[in-house]
């Protein structure tokens, strides 16, 4: 499991993290929710050490990430974000076989396989020559799932993932998740698709200001919420 204790991140003064406690089970969804600004980038930033912690500790089974080398970091701890962040003069294929060669050091042969099957399973088997800019959005997010997918990380965390598609196009990124959760991947899903989150979700964490507000299934989250902070936002975006 993956488990935040204690968590607090800061950029400069400014406190962004402020004593964060969380349980991941393995094979379960968490969706983490919330306002602008209130630190959920800044929280799956610190699960992958992209920013360094300033107080606290994240268990990955046991393991503290924070001693860990990145590489092996990368191995364990998926992430996939708003902006796909591809590599624009590979296709799709190279992408998802790139980081196999790299990190987890596979021949090129045994990487490609891998990324064949992986592309096939996000249903892009007939894209895997395109290049990013020959590709959808919907498709663009559905390489980068696959390369994440590929390394057989313990936990997948997603930022936002649907945020820059085009409406059309979310859904089937959606289903995609919502698959890969019911197969027992575990996730961390920032989202501001409340639909989704009551639909996938076990676990439903709702965050204001750095802090854990409210965490619980959905139906606790979204029909029985405690705090006014999390009424008021729910009474915005319902
Ligand atoms: P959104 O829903 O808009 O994506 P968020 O919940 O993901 O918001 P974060 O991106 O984690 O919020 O930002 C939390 C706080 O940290 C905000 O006040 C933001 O201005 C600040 N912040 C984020 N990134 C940086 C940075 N690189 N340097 C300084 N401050 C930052
Ligand atoms: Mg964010």
């Amino acid at each position: 499991s993956l488990a935040v204790r204690g968590l607090s991140m800061a950029y400069g003064e400014h406190e962004v993290l402020k004593d964060v406690d969380l349980t991941v089970r393995p094979g379960s969804v968490t969706c983490v929710i919330g306002p602008s600004g209130s630190g959920k980038s800044t929280l799956l930033r610190c699960l992958n050490r992209l920013v360094e912690v300033k107080g606290g500790d994240i268990l990955l089974d046991g393991d503290s990430i924070l001693g860990m080398k990145p590489e092996k970091l990368r191995r364990r701890i998926g992430m996939v974000f708003q902006q796909f962040n591809l590599f624009p003069d590979h296709t799709a294929l190279e992408n998802v076989a790139l980081s196999l060669t790299r990190i987890k050091r596979m021949n090129k042969d045994a990487a490609d396989r891998v990324a064949k099957a992986r592309l096939a399973e996000v249903g892009l088997a007939g894209r895997q020559h395109h290049r990013p800019s020959r590709l959808s959005g919907g498709q663009q997010q559905r390489v980068a799932i696959a390369r994440a997918l590929a390394m057989e990380p313990e936990v997948i965390l997603f930022d936002e993932v649907t945020s820059a598609l085009d409406p059309e196009l979310v859904k089937g990124v959606l289903t995609l998740m919502a698959d890969l959760g019911r197969r027992g991947m575990t996730m961390v899903i920032v989202t501001h698709e409340m639909g989704f989150a009551r639909r996938v979700a076990d676990q439903v964490v709702f965050m204001d200001e750095g802090r854990v507000v409210e965490a619980g299934s959905p139906e606790a989250i979204f029909d029985r919420p405690q705090s006014e902070r999390l009424k008021r936002f729910l009474a915005e975006v319902l």
